[in-house]
Formats: structure tokens, sequence, C-alpha cells
């Protein structure tokens, strides 16, 4: 296999760990982060005096300094992206408290200028590259979904219906045009609900590597040939994302969001038909809620994210155990992300981290989360 370059002994799970910079105005603050090893390992330090374990250390396959660029983060993404052209399924995410990075990871903090974006656009951006020009033997289709899980409710980022309501009518025309599935998949594009809350079909057969079939959120599939088609697809799931941003407020840090990329490769000789896809997730803040403080929606929301994220966890923990049974059906995320959690699948997650020592206790849950899974 041309881009199998990333094989790990651990079940094909790798952890990232990524520490962000002191923003503007947070200068003067003190860092937990004491060590940070070439070898992936690193060291925090408890900020209170009295703490009976003062340091505590942690291991990753590669940790990503403060100092570290959007590319450089890119590179060493970049084979496990690669190895969907080759038919595998892959699922990159990023964990962590609000405000710790998880999208300027993901998407960047500004689309408009190339060297910010984050992996989502480079992946898409490094796809095209590929399937065009030197794996010409193959000839490949790619398309795209968005769906935000928020409250164990799937939403269509990229539906009709909320697009009409934000554009003017000769971008709706524009973007109706797209709305056409290019894969010989049984999918259909939906007519969807005025509320979207979406199921899962399972398709029979994806590849040989998913007995079980792919669960396909019944959610619009838009077929793109170019960078430029993703970051207006993106743009519009952005930007319904927070149209639901409204009735409570920063919603984003509160649901997941994830982009799909499903591709399939004919090979020009044989006529044989090659299936990868691609799942990017921006995760809900992982930050405990206080259960005396929350109540109504907020604390409806809490459990929810609590639920997803442990599930996610107990997952990817019975994955790295090699367990018999592996529980996928204990959220809408892990049903979401079967395809690609487990199996020949691959996996990488992104741990991130605020180096402030106010987010201490949050850095510490954070790393046990990642330390359970790795
Ligand atoms: P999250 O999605 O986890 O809530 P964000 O990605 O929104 O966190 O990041 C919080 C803030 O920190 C944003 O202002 C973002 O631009 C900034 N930030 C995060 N990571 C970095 C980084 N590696 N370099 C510079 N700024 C960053
Ligand atoms: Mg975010």
């Amino acid at each position: 296999k041309l881009y199998n370059e990333v094989q790990d002994l651990k079940g094909n799970i790798r952890v990232y760990c990524r520490i962000r910079p002191f923003l503007k105005g947070q200068s003067q603050k003190q860092t937990t982060i004491e060590y940070i090893g070439d070898n992936g390992e690193l060291v925090v330090t408890n900020p209170s005096k009295i703490a009976k374990e003062s340091h505590r250390s942690f291991k990753f396959n590669k940790i990503f300094s403060p100092a570290a660029t959007q590319e450089e983060v890119f590179v060493d993404t970049q084979p496990l992206i690669r190895s969907v052209l080759d038919g595998y399924n892959v699922c990159i995410f990023a964990y962590g408290q609000t405000g710790s990075g998880k999208t300027y990871t993901m998407t960047g903090p500004n689309v408009s200028s190339p060297e910010d974006w984050g992996v989502n656009y480079r992946a898409l951006n490094d796809l095209f590259y590929l399937s065009q020009g030197r794996r010409n033997s193959f000839d490949y289709e790619i398309g795209v979904q968005m769906v935000e899980i928020y409250n164990e409710q799937v939403r269509d980022l990229l539906s009709s219906n909320i697009t009409q309501r934000r554009y003017p009518s000769f971008l709706t025309s524009y973007w109706a045009k797209r709305w056409v599935l290019t894969f010989s998949l049984s999918l259909h594009t939906h007519t969807l609900k005025k509320d979207v809350y979406l199921d899962f079909h399972t398709l029979g057969i994806w590849n040989s590597t998913q007995p079980n079939g792919l669960a396909v959120p019944d959610a619009s599939m838009h077929s793109v040939t170019s960078t430029a088609d993703v970051l207006e697809l993106m743009n519009v799931g952005l930007m319904n994302r927070a149209v639901g941003a409204t009735a409570l407020n920063e919603r984003s840090s509160r649901s997941h969001s994830v982009l799909t990329v499903h591709v399939r490769g004919t090979d020009l000789e044989t006529n044989a038909v090659l299936r990868g896809n691609l799942h990017l997730v921006d995760l809900a803040g992982s930050e405990r809620v206080d259960r005396s403080e929350a109540t109504g929606d907020r604390l409806r929301e809490a459990q929810h994210i609590n639920k997803s994220l442990s599930a996610l966890g107990d997952v990817i923990f019975a994955l790295a155990q090699k367990s018999q049974h592996v529980p996928y059906r204990n959220s809408k995320l892990t049903q979401l992300l079967q395809s690609s959690l487990g199996g020949q699948a691959k996996t990488l997650m992104f741990v991130q981290l605020n180096p402030d020592v106010e987010s201490y206790s949050e850095t510490i849950s954070t790393l046990k989360f990642a330390e359970r899974v790795s």
C-alpha cells in the first residue's frame, strides 16, 4: 500500500498532544507545563504547593508545543489522510476543554489565510492534490457531509432548508445544483423535515474490513471537486452551526461537529472500486459542569456531552485492549464514527491543552482520558 506509512502496533490508535500558547493579555499567567520531551513525554506541575503529587508525567506519540505551526501539525497527520485514498477509514478528532484549541487545530482561526488552515482544509486540499495528480491510474470521487451532534440529536449542517434561510436565492440555486450524490451507494438526498433530527442508515456492505456496514447519517452528501468547493461548503456548515447558537450562546462548544469525507476510487485498468472515509471531528468541550450550578438545559447538555465522551472513551479503550465487545451503540457519536474506529481503521486523537494554571484540574482530567485510551 502506497500510503500505509502509519502503522501503529496499538490497534492503529495514535495520540498527539497539542498545547496552545498563552493568548494576548494572558502572558503573565503561570504555566502548568513543566517539560516537553522529544520522545513524547509531558510533565505537568500541580500549582498547589501542598499537593502530595506535584509532578505528573504522561506519554504521547507526539507532542506539539505552543510554538508548533498548523503546517507542522499537518505534516504528522498527512500520512493518515493519504491512506484514505488506499481505502482505509480514518478518524481524527480533537479532545479537550473549551478554549484549549480544538477548533484551532481542526478548522483554524482564519479560513481566508491558508497558512492558518487547520487539519480539515489541509486534508481536503491534500486529497484533491493527490487524487488529481500523482495517482492518475485511479479516478476518484469525493463527497462530504457535515453534521452536528447536540443532545444526542444529529443535525445536518449542509441541509437545504437551513441554507435557504440564510442565503440569497442565487446562492441557494448554486447549492441546489450541488446536492447530488455521486456515489453508487444506495444513499439518497433527503427532503429534510423542518426540525432536522437525523437517523442513521446502515449500508449493507461498505468494504471487506467493515462487514457490519457503514452508519451514514441521513444528511445531504455534497460532491466536491476542488478545495474552493470545500471552502464554500464548510463556510455554510460553520454559519449553520452558528445559527443554532443564537438560542443558547456558545453552542459550538457543547456540540460535536463531524465532517465526513467519502472517497471512492475506480482503478482505470481493472475497474475495481475502493472506498475510504475520513471523519474529522471537533468534539464538544470536555469540561466538567458543576452539578450544583447547572440546571435545566445546561444540565441536560452536560449530561449528553458527558455520556457521549465517555462512550467514545469506552470504545477506544475497548479497541486498545483488543476487547471482543466494542460498545459502539452507546451514543450517536460512536455510532457515526464506527466505520473509522476499529478493524483496519486508523484513529488519531489530538489531546488539546490550555497551559494556564487555572486549567490545571481540567488539564489533568483531559490527560487521564488520553492515558486510558493510549
Ligand atoms: P476550543 O475549540 O477548544 O474551544 P479554540 O480553538 O476556539 O478552542 O481556541 C481558543 C482560543 O485560543 C482561540 O482564540 C484560538 O484562536 C486560540 N488558539 C488555540 N490554539 C492556538 C494556537 N495553537 N496558536 C494560537 N492561538 C491558538
Ligand atoms: Mg471550538
